[in-house]
């Protein structure tokens, strides 16, 4: 199913095509949303009774109602009572591999891909970034269709196959396969360049030995990654658990952290490094959170969960938690909150923080708990300004793409909001409408289809 109509593209066609409009057509192709407060993803002060305008899809101008003209002709949309804010870009997920209850390497196919674009669309996800999981070429298949503007969804990034010790990458055996494995410092350097001849968006790397289960990458091997990735422009993200680590991570020139570290709270030597060398951090907390809960949390029982999730997923979510005991629930919470710790560190000293969820791992839903880290991420101490920036034009930069923030020549990729998340972050979950490249998804169409 793809989402995107076909008017966008009929009316591009249609003001080039047509030199003689009829009497009764739109005058403009441009359209003004009026009213609404305006969060604009720079982190400056909520616009109250702000005026977005769009042109086919791109952003023209924004601003107070007193110093934005609307063009003559535009269609004026009213959206009083209501906030708009940029969609949301996730820098780290992994498409394709969960199908209803299953969660299989043999569901990586277009449809399950497009499925789950579509899936971070209706939540308001506009752009997400695969994060070296894809086996082969389809990822990339699906980003020129985008591109071109034959597909709809979220807008697919990828750093197709991460790099880890053989069969040591990602945690999940059925993600496993996907990585490159490598043993020699001759083979790191030539996947590289395999990679850079590719679309690829970035090298990822897993530095973890999975509590000893698996061999961890090691420093004589991702430093010529990091090396021949930097020759060829591409920025290297790191899965990784331990501080010693991160510690090595950061002195080798690592470009970012897919997770904070798990094992400690970051010390301020290691906070003042990442500064010092601007390597960006998602703190990926939701997955890590969950293991507080002996009992179901309540966001298992949110409507907007079940809008996307079958019976049969929900009750296996629920059943996560049923499983746990006090005392793991009691350990979890203790490392969780080292966590914690480090985020705020991080905040405080001014880190660069990007949205990076996780979704895509089993039953970590993807478009929904994008929202969850966002409120995991405030709850941490991080101011909801910060967090808003976090999770919009700060992952937009380091992507390099046109979108995460109301400006104009930016893509026209925003939430209408029913209320104001600068007063409860939770209200970026109360989402009245998405829209991509300025078109208005169908999400009662997508739900009905779920
Ligand atoms: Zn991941």
């Amino acid at each position: 199913m793809t989402m995107r109509s076909t008017c966008a593209v009929g009316l591009a066609l249609t003001a080039v095509a047509c030199s003689d409009p009829a009497p009764d057509a739109p005058l403009s192709t441009v359209v003004a949303y009026e009213g609404a407060t305006l969060i604009t993803g720079d982190g400056g002060p909520p616009i109250g009774g702000g005026v977005l305008v769009v042109d086919q899809g791109v952003i023209t101008d924004v601003g107070l109602a007193a110093n934005v003209t609307i063009p003559e002709g535009a269609t004026v949309v009213d959206l009083r009572g209501k906030t708009i804010m940029p969609a949301l870009v996730d820098l780290h997920g992994h498409l394709g591999y969960q199908r209803g209850l299953g969660y299989d390497e043999a569901n990586y196919t277009r449809e399950n891909l497009i499925d789950h674009l579509n899936r971070y669309a209706y939540y308001g996800v506009g752009t997400i970034v695969s994060m070296g999981t894809d086996p082969g070429d389809l990822a990339f298949q699906i980003q020129a269709e985008q591109q071109a503007g034959t597909l709809g969804g979220a807008r697919l990034h990828t750093a197709y196959r991460g790099f880890a010790r053989p069969n040591a990458g990602p945690g999940a055996a059925a993600l496993r396969a996907s990585a490159y494995g490598v043993s020699t410092e001759e083979e790191a350097r030539s996947r590289v360049a395999e990679l850079a001849e590719t679309p690829a968006d970035f090298v990822k790397i897993w530095v973890d030995d999975r509590g000893g289960r698996v061999e961890k990458l090691t420093p004589d091997l991702y430093r010529p990654i990091i090396e021949e990735a930097h020759a060829r422009g591409l920025q290297v993200i790191a899965h990784v658990f331990y501080l010693e680590d991160a510690r090595e991570l950061v002195e080798a020139g690592v470009d970012g952290f897919a997770h904070l570290v798990r094992d400690a709270e970051m010390d301020d030597e290691l906070v003042a490094a990442i500064v010092a060398n601007d390597v960006f951090v998602m703190p990926n907390l939701a997955i890590s959170e969950r293991g507080r809960h002996a009992e179901p949390p309540a966001w298992v029982d949110d409507p907007l969960l079940l809008e996307s999730v079958s019976p049969e997923v929900a009750a296996r979510i629920r059943a996560s938690f049923e499983s746990r005991t006090p005392e793991g629930a009691a350990r979890a919470t203790e490392s969780y909150a080292a966590m914690q710790r480090s985020l705020k560190k991080l905040a405080d000293a001014g880190a660069r923080l990007v949205l990076g969820a996780d979704t895509g791992v089993q039953d970590h839903i993807q478009g929904f708990m994008e929202h969850r880290e966002l409120e995991l991420i405030v709850d941490a101490g991080m101011s909801v300004g910060d967090v808003i920036v976090a999770a919009t034009s700060a992952p937009a930069k380091v992507l390099g793409v046109d979108t995460g923030l109301l400006a104009p020549g930016k893509r026209a990729d925003f939430l209408v909001l029913d209320a104001n998340p600068m007063y409860d972050i939770t209200n970026t979950r109360r989402i009245s409408a998405v829209y991509l490249n300025g078109q208005k998804l169908d999400r009662e169409a997508m739900r009905a289809a779920w």
